[in-house]
């Protein structure tokens, strides 16, 4: 379902990604943990060019797609493919929650308004967002928001979504809110991939889980092996510290 070979992103000459090679099948949720600064957020932004990759190849579904050939359609095809959930939100401060929602269908897929509207509502009650349609961002706390743009991205209905530290702006009692929407749709069959710092959340929801560190994936296996099993030191260090 997504697939990448040999994926190397430099940022000028500070090599931040060193040949990373994992797949994720259709329906599964992968965690990412790793500590700062070792690349988590920069490989999901390469995986739909948010950022450019330097060098690999990406590939989802049938879109095959070499980093250093990519064309102009390859990376809307990508992108189309995907929807992000961002630590930020990166909601539209000047629509109301139900634009915010809207504003892909119409704009990115090209739905007419009136159906656009209807996938949108059904989405925003799953997310438990029905009294709040024309609410404005600023008028909704940190939790709300997050689930504005969890539905935002479940509306485009992409093959991948990717949630990059999708709590981690909250205040602490906002987190549980938004970490049950997330398990939801991991259990609708959903393909994810989800860097998170959470790790109770990460065993929890995930059918694998990646450590990464220094731009290199150092181990990865199911929940149990990771955390209960680790092989690596460096595995075993982070789980120490983070617990
Ligand atoms: P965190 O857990 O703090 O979010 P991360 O694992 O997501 O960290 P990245 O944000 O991917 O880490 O950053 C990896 C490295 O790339 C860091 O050294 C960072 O300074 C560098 N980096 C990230 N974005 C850029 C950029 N736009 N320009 C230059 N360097 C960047
Ligand atoms: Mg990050």
């Amino acid at each position: 379902m997504i697939k990448l070979e040999n994926i190397h992103k430099y940022y000028d000459s500070q090599h931040v990604l060193k040949g990373i090679d994992f797949s994720v099948n259709k329906g599964e949720v992968v965690s990412i943990l790793g500590p700062s600064g070792s690349g988590k957020s920069t490989l999901l932004r390469c995986i739909n060019f948010l950022e450019q990759p330097t060098r690999g190849i990406i590939e989802i579904s049938d879109k095959r797609v070499d980093a250093e050939s990519a064309s102009k359609a390859d990376i809307t095809a990508l992108r189309n493919s995907t929807a992000m959930v961002f630590q930020q939100y990166n909601l539209f401060k000047n629509f109301t929650v139900l634009q915010n929602v809207m504003i892909g269908l119409t704009s990115v897929k090209k739905i007419h308004k009136v159906e656009a509207k209807k996938i949108s509502m059904e989405i925003l009650e799953r997310v438990g967002l029905t009294n709040r349609l024309n609410h404005y961002p600023s008028q909704l706390s940190g939790g709300q928001q997050q689930r504005v743009g969890i539905a935002r991205a479940l509306a485009l209905k992409p093959e991948v979504l990717l949630f990059d530290e999708p709590t981690s702006s909250l205040d602490p009692e906002l987190v549980d809110e938004v970490l049950t929407t997330i398990k939801r749709v991991a259990n609708e069959g959903n393909t994810m991939l989800v860097v998170t710092h959470e790790l109770n959340f990460a065993r929890e929801i995930s059918d694998r889980v990646i450590f990464m560190e220094d731009g290199m994936i150092i181990e990865e296996g199911t929940p149990e092996q990771l955390f209960n099993r680790p092989k690596a030191e460096r595995t075993k260090q982070f789980l120490r510290k983070a617990i």
